[in-house]
C-alpha cells in the first residue's frame, strides 16, 4: 500500500519498516512539525496586530462623526 507523504507529496509505501510514515523521511516529519509550530506562533500575534488596527480604526471614526 502507498500513500502520500504529506509534505513531498511523494508516494510512500506504508510499512513496519518505515517508522516515519505517512512521511517519507525524518525529514519530512520534522517539516510538517516545525510548520504546525511556526503557525501556532504566528496567528496570535497577528490577530494582536489585527484588533489594535481595528480599534484605531473605530476611534477614527467616531472623531469624524
Ligand atoms: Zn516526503
Amino acid at each position: 500500500m502507498f500513500v502520500q507523504c504529506p509534505t513531498c507529496k511523494q508516494s510512500v509505501e506504508w510499512s513496519e519498516d518505515n517508522r516515519y510514515r505517512p512521511f517519507c523521511s525524518e525529514r519530512c516529519k520534522l517539516i510538517d512539525l516545525g510548520a504546525w509550530a511556526n503557525e501556532e506562533y504566528r496567528v496570535p500575534a497577528e490577530d494582536e496586530d489585527s484588533l489594535s488596527d481595528a480599534y484605531q480604526l473605530t476611534d477614527s471614526k467616531k472623531v469624524e462623526e
